[in-house]
Formats: C-alpha cells, sequence, structure tokens
C-alpha cells in the first residue's frame, strides 16, 4: 500500500495527447509507447499498479479539467511549464528540456519567420508553439496566416501536402519526424524559448506529486533517466 489515492484500484490512469513522438504515440501493435510513457511506467511500477493511458484533447488536460475532474491521477503530454498553466495543474519537477522549431519541406529556401509573409503557417493549437508564434507574429506586425491544427499529425500531414509552408512545434517531435520521414523535412530555425516539461498532478494532491518528484530523482540517480532518454531521444 503506498498511501497514494489514485481514481481506480491498481491502477495509474495517465492523460495524454496523441499522437506526441517520441514522447507518446501507438506503436504497430496499438500499444502507447514512448518517452513520456516510460517515465511514468517507473512512478506505476513504484507504486505498486498498471499504468493506464487515456487519450484525450490537449485543451482538457492543460486546463486543468481532466485531472479536477478526476479522468486521470497524472498528465503526461510532453507538456510545458507554464505560469498559466501552474494556476490550475500542479507540475512535477522538469523532466526534459525543449525549444521550438520551425520546419519547411526539405528543399525549401525558408529560414525565418519574416520569409513567411503573405504565405501560410502551421501550429497546433492549445500549445506553446502557437503562443510563441502569435506572440512574434503580433510584436514584428508581420502579415503571416497562422492556421491551427488540432493536433500533431494533422499539422505535420498539413505541412507534407503543402497546406502551409512551413510549421512550428517543439523540436524533439521534429527530429523524431525525420528519424521516420527520412528526407522530407528539415528544421528551418529554432527558437530558443527555454522550455521544461512537466508531468501534472490535479491541485492539491502533493502525495502523488511527491512519488512523481522522488521517482524521477532516483531515475536520473541510477541512470534509467539516461535509459529511457536514449531510447527514445537518441543522443
Ligand atoms: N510542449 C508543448 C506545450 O506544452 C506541446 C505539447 C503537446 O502538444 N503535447 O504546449
Amino acid at each position: 500500500e503506498s498511501g497514494v489515492p489514485l481514481i481506480k484500484t491498481g491502477a495509474l490512469t495517465t492523460c495524454t495527447h496523441l499522437p506526441y513522438a517520441p514522447f507518446q504515440s501507438k506503436d504497430s501493435s496499438g500499444k502507447v509507447v514512448g518517452f513520456d510513457v516510460a517515465l511514468i511506467d517507473l512512478v506505476a511500477t513504484k507504486l505498486g499498479v498498471t499504468q493506464e493511458i487515456v487519450d484525450t484533447p490537449f485543451e482538457g488536460i492543460k486546463s486543468g479539467s481532466d485531472l479536477n475532474s478526476g479522468k486521470c491521477d497524472v498528465a503526461a503530454a510532453g507538456m510545458t511549464i507554464t505560469d498559466e498553466r501552474k494556476k490550475v495543474l500542479d507540475f512535477s519537477d522538469p523532466y526534459f528540456d525543449a525549444t521550438q522549431a520551425l520546419a519547411v519541406l526539405t528543399g525549401s529556401p525558408v529560414k525565418t519567420l519574416e520569409e513567411l509573409v503573405g504565405k501560410r503557417l502551421g501550429v497546433q493549437g492549445g500549445t506553446t508553439g502557437e503562443d510563441y508564434i502569435k506572440k512574434q507574429v503580433a510584436e514584428k506586425k508581420l502579415d503571416i496566416e497562422v492556421v491551427s491544427y488540432k493536433d500533431l499529425a494533422a499539422l505535420q500531414q498539413a505541412l507534407a501536402t503543402n497546406q502551409v509552408v512551413a510549421a512550428v512545434n517543439d523540436l524533439p517531435v521534429w527530429n523524431e519526424y525525420i528519424k521516420a520521414n527520412p528526407g522530407k523535412v528539415t528544421v528551418a530555425a529554432g527558437f530558443d524559448t527555454g522550455e521544461q516539461y512537466g508531468f501534472a498532478v490535479k491541485k492539491g494532491n502533493t502525495a502523488l506529486l511527491k512519488t512523481v518528484n522522488e521517482v524521477l530523482a532516483a531515475a536520473r540517480t541510477d541512470g534509467t533517466y539516461d535509459k529511457i532518454y536514449a531510447t527514445w531521444i537518441g543522443d
């Protein structure tokens, strides 16, 4: 008995938003796998239960509504820790550093946001990438048509089929896409947003948050974190 209250007996229920490889995506057998999944599996093991993953829109995750309504115990979704989200969620210690990146089809001459004036730029709705781009476009008064897609798959599909000239998302996600689809897409520019991912629990769920942080710290100390990193992210 861990003493950590869980919404379902014998399970640690995780809310995520698919697909977000390499952090969470379905493998060829339909099983959800990835960097976040592997880390939360460690938490489940520590609690003596099995992780059960629920796929749900990112909006419900970042707004806290999924955790508050008892849909899941923990959110693991490549989610950046932000001050706004901290008002409605309690975040674990950071477990991953990320930046934003501008991807184009290989061979495209575009290297900067400025070169997208008069063109369409794709982003993923509700993400820090969308926020960053909308802010840049407004501040620099760039006449770019920013198009928001409902998930990463739709965004990548839009880029692949020329519905947008470029697309912004977290750098590791583009690196993974390039690994899976060699030669198709190139990272044209990076934006050093200094983001850090955190796992989230319902506000006030200190028992679970403490366990998550203990498991993360132990994994960093004993080399498990590095192994998981090498498996899902590479070097
Ligand atoms: N890291 C980004 C954010 O938190 C994207 C997360 C995601 O799409 N799963 O907004």
